[in-house]
């Protein structure tokens, strides 16, 4: 799974505070997360977020993947 600084993704539980969506401030052999909904910071092993991950929401790539879509809408 290809993950970048400031990507925004949805775990498959939500955070205490009720929140489902973290900004993603670290990317390394540690992921680090920050809780869009209360600020809450957390640090999580590569292995076990990517087993909690449901989707990434928003990409910072998500602009090459409109040019993708857009191709395939004018075929
Ligand atoms: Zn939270």
């Amino acid at each position: 799974m290809l993950i970048n600084l400031g990507d925004v993704v949805r775990l498959k539980k939500p955070h205490p505070c009720g929140g489902f969506e973290w900004t993603v401030t670290r990317v390394g052999a540690d992921i680090k997360l920050r809780c869009d909904t209360c600020g809450h910071v957390v640090m999580l092993d590569r292995q076990v977020f990517e087993k909690r991950i449901k989707k990434i929401i928003k990409s910072v790539e998500e602009d090459i993947n409109d040019d993708e879509e857009k191709k395939q809408e004018e075929q």
